[in-house]
């Protein structure tokens, strides 16, 4: 009998009240073993565009790989939709869920597509015309949305820059209750693990960021740069509830695979995430809600970028850019509005060049030491004790100490998108072939 490989991509199976598409993920693991199906990676959790308007929470698609005797594809795809249909939120409008299932291996157009759906906003005919050119075959239990992610999540291979998370799932009975784990016990997996996991813990507002707040079936997800030490770290932290299963997931967390370069402003589309340079061309102002904002240009045009409030201390260094300086502005761009123009939702900068500021002194009177006082625009000086004058070349200037280096600012961690690359991951990037899962990655 010959194996021939398979991959199973699954999107839009959730919603804000229910679900989640790497849970059905974690269950068609423990079936698809089963059914004798060898895994040729860990399961894949790819995060797509987050700036699509229409996505469902946090735009994760996940994709099955494997090996497996040809004659069992039907019963594996029967499995597959079984489970999906079972439990996706379909009462849930804006739920779509979608299953793509591909034979072999995946052709370069489909990675090329699914690179588009990272960066960018892809039509369900630009998606249909995909999977048709590469004999992927698409499955809808509702509406078509979910295609797009499905298919995307089978061609990204993952072949760039990569992490790990392993997700711990909680029982059925206990998913409407509070997260039982305990906090000491995070910190002391972060302390033991860091930087080698990432995004643990928001220090400055002392918040534990591996449990999400909602009712879906996760009891915490710990992100990092090996299986080994995520299964380390998911071994130091204990939780007072039983864990029903957990899965090591090979993902793009934390690569920034979402950003693209655009060499020119002018250039920029609403919600394609980007990375752009430019100079900065208005002192930076707080609009109400805490938000900061600047008008960033170059030869081509100019566009608003903003710092939102959530993005806390970040707020504070674009706060200190002035007119002049040379920076790389990372984030997603929103469209304009009746009140807005079109801006870029600051996720890093990258100062490059700080402008000289300086400071203009009046001078000190040579006779009495007192600082002089202006005659008024233009006329130069006077000291307000003996009366003598000063022409207007004698002011000093300063130059203004800025408080700002020229290197990357990221916002804290708790202000990450999925996809945002943190400190810690600089210097870690990966850009080897994966291996194939090995020992345990996954229980039951
Ligand atoms: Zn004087």
């Amino acid at each position: 009998m010959t194996r021939i490989a398979f991959h199973i991509g699954l999107d839009d199976t959730d919603s804000p009240r229910m679900g989640c598409t790497t849970y059905i993920g974690a269950l068609l693991v423990e079936k698809l073993v089963a059914l004798d199906c060898e895994f040729i990676d860990y399961p894949n959790l790819i995060r797509l565009n987050p700036n699509v308007p229409w996505k469902t929470r946090g735009n994760g698609a996940v994709c099955l790989r494997v090996t497996c005797e040809n004659d069992l594809i039907d019963r594996i795809k029967e499995t597959v939709l079984e489970m999906v249909t079972r439990n996706s939120d379909l009462e849930y409008a804006k739920t779509d869920p979608a299953v793509v299932f591909l034979k072999g291996p995946v052709p370069d157009e489909l990675t090329e597509f699914s690179k588009r759906v990272l960066q960018d906003i892809v039509t369900i005919e630009e998606a249909k015309a995909a999977a048709g050119k590469s004999h992927a075959e698409i499955c809808l239990i509702k509406g078509q949305r979910g295609m797009i992610g499905a298919l995307a999540a089978v061609g990204e291979t993952l072949r760039d820059d990569f992490t790990y998370e392993i997700i711990a799932y909680r029982m059925p009975e206990n998913r409407a209750t509070p997260r039982m784990v305990r906090r000491e016990s995070i910190l002391k997996m972060d302390k033991e693990t860091a930087p080698l996991t990432f995004n643990n813990y928001d220090p400055r507002k002392r918040r534990i960021l591996i449990t999400p707040r909602g009712p879906d079936p996760i009891l915490y997800g710990i992100r990092g740069e090996t299986p080994e030490i995520l299964k380390k770290a998911h071994q130091i932290v204990v939780s007072d509830e039983e864990i029903e299963r957990w899965v090591v997931f090979r993902c793009n967390h934390g690569t920034d695979a979402h950003l693209r370069k655009i060499d020119q402003i002018r250039k920029i589309r609403p919600h394609s995430p980007v990375i752009v340079s430019g100079v900065v061309s208005s002192f930076p102002k707080t609009i109400p809600g805490g938000h900061i904002v600047f008008k960033l240009e170059d030869q081509s045009g100019f566009v608003d970028c903003a710092a939102y409030e959530p993005t806390g201390d970040f707020r504070e260094i674009v706060r200190r850019l002035i007119p002049g300086d040379a920076i790389e502005a990372f984030g997603g761009v929103r469209e304009a509005s009746p009140k807005n123009p079109v801006t870029i939702n600051l996720e890093k900068i990258k100062i490059v060049k700080l402008t000289s500021k300086f400071r203009y002194l009046n001078p000190l009177c040579n006779i009495c030491g007192k600082r002089t006082e202006s005659s008024g625009r233009n006329q130069g000086f006077r000291c307000p004790k003996c009366s003598k004058t000063f022409p207007i070349n004698t002011r000093i200037s300063e130059l203004e100490q800025r408080n700002l280096e020229e290197r990357l600012y990221i916002p804290p961690p708790r202000a990450h998108r999925h996809l945002t690359k943190p400190y810690s991951r600089y210097g870690f990037e990966k850009n080897v072939d994966p291996q194939p899962p090995s020992s345990m990655w996954h229980y039951p």
